[in-house]
């Protein structure tokens, strides 16, 4: 029977685009889908308007699902390497911020333009800013129906991210369509979002603006990065990689000493005893973090005139100083969506679903999450990648 194309893809982000361009270029008539006017809209604010694109030590360790194993073969045939290629491919400049983050030293803009051309180049129509009315399947064809046209392809590739900042226009379309396709949805969570803190531990906003290097940890996770005070809770990239672990009701703990040497007030004690603990604290930590974590320690004076004891019960304190969010700043904050389509009803090769063939899904809509730092978008480039090189 006939039909309009070879593919439609329906979401035009990071990994719809990737996905749209590798179809096109092979020769496959593409159409990209979008409610929004404007394509890649989270490419666009990503990185703080850099966006970081990649992370040179992808693995799969690096991301959460249900199935770990399940990332491996589409991102080791689309690496970083490849993406960095188009990116020089396109004259973009770009520059490693730290533990191989690589931004643009431009503007994210530059690849959302990237993924335009790519399409362009491989003739890849799209319709942009019209709502999808509705998804029909049979006959092996799939039919989408867009501001009232209906366009049918044997290939549907469900690209629409997760539902995280819905300002931005995300939804949960993905789920449903793959619900009534028959997949199984993984229970979607905010991820890499901020902690709110309350009870006793309200006081701690009081400390808005603070930050500072730390280690947190949630069972055996552990992340060594900066932490940042909030007017609600608890942020900056430590909290947001262990948010994307934690559980409701349990606790974080937070060294706020990793550099420090085991012993380090005894030492401090024999070495400078006349200097009083606050002292010693605050040349480790910023003041007013210092000032309210020792008062709820209770300890305070010269160093002389405490005992071995109560220094020890300071430091494991700093160390291992626990915290219980009472929830999280939610999906309107959330940097990404955990959880997602199952991965057990997708093909790792090709991301197509077993048991509804043509059907794709890739991307954030999937049950695969990556740490902060450029990992998700490798996940949208090579998840796109496989499912853009697989369609007949
Ligand atoms: P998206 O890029 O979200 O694309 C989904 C598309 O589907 C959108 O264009 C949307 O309009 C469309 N859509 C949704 N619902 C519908 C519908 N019902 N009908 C039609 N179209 C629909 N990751 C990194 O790796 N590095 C970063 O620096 C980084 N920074 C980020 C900063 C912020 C503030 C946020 C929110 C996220 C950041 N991320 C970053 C995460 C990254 O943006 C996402 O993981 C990635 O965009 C997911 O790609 P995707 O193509 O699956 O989904």
């Amino acid at each position: 029977s006939a039909s309009s194309h070879d593919a439609i893809v329906i979401g035009a982000g990071a990994a719809g685009m990737m996905a749209a361009a590798q179809a096109g270029q092979r020769g496959k008539r593409v159409l990209l889908v979008d409610h929004n006017h404007e394509p890649g809209r989270k490419i666009l604010i990503s990185g703080g308007g850099r966006c970081n694109f990649t992370n040179l030590y992808t693995a799969p360790d690096r991301f959460l699902s249900d199935n770990p194993h399940f990332a491996k073969s589409a991102l080791s045939r689309y690496t970083p390497r490849d993406f960095l290629d188009l990116v020089e491919a396109h004259g973009i400049v770009w520059h490693e911020k730290t533990l191989g983050q690589l931004f643009c030293d431009g503007s994210a803009r530059q690849v959302v333009d990237l993924l335009l051309e790519e399409c362009a180049r491989g003739q890849v129509q799209m319709a942009l800013g019209i709502p999808v009315d509705a998804v029909d399947h049979g006959d092996g064809l799939f039919r989408v129906t867009v501001g009232g046209t209906a366009y049918t392809a044997p290939a549907l590739v469900v690209a629409t991210g997760g539902p995280s900042i819905p300002k931005l226009g995300a939804t949960s379309f993905a789920y449903d369509l793959a619900r009534r396709f028959g997949l199984a949805v993984v229970q979607p969570r905010p991820a890499l979002v901020p902690f709110t803190l309350g009870g006793d531990e309200v006081l701690f906003r009081e400390l808005s603006g603070v930050s500072t290097e730390v280690e947190v940890r949630w069972t055996k996770t552990r992340f060594r990065e900066a932490a940042l005070f909030t007017h609600r809770g608890l942020s900056g990239p430590a909290m947001l990689q262990i948010s994307s672990y934690w559980q409701h009701r349990t606790a974080i703990q937070v060294d706020f000493v990793p550099d420090a040497t085991e012993g380090w007030l005894l030492e401090a004690k024999r070495n400078s005893p006349r200097q009083s603990l606050r002292r010693v604290v605050t040349d480790r930590l910023p003041e007013r973090l210092a000032d309210a974590l020792l008062e709820r320690v209770g300890v305070a004076g010269e160093l002389v005139a405490l005992t071995d004891k109560a220094l020890r019960g300071v430091e494991a304190a700093l160390r291992g100083w626990a915290f219980h969010p009472n929830g999280t700043e939610g999906f309107a904050k959330a940097e990404v969506t955990a959880g997602g389509i199952a991965t057990a009803g997708l093909s790792s090769q090709t991301m197509e679903a077993r048991k509804v063939p043509g059907l794709y899904a890739i991307g954030e809509a999937v049950d695969v999450t990556g740490w902060l730092g450029g990992y998700n978008f490798q996940w949208a480039w090579a998840s796109g990648a496989a499912a853009g090189r697989a369609i007949p």
